[in-house]
């Protein structure tokens, strides 16, 4: 599915910090609500068909 990527720093004491420019990854998946490739509009079950949740952060 897709999410969004936030670089983060982390330091020696165990936090981290974000860093820079949040960037989007996309799955490509045609069954993701999320996706560029998601059929806007045109998908009629979409609630059971599709994945319907993103991830909003993911530490790189
Ligand atoms: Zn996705
Ligand atoms: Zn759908």
């Amino acid at each position: 599915m897709c999410y969004d990527a936030v670089p983060c720093r982390v330091f020696s004491c165990g936090h981290e910090k974000p860093q820079g420019q949040r960037s989007q990854v996309d799955c490509g998946s045609n069954r993701c609500r999320y996706s560029k490739n998601h059929p806007t509009g045109q998908c009629n079950n979409c609630v059971n068909t599709c994945t319907q949740w993103y991830v909003a952060r993911v530490r790189l």
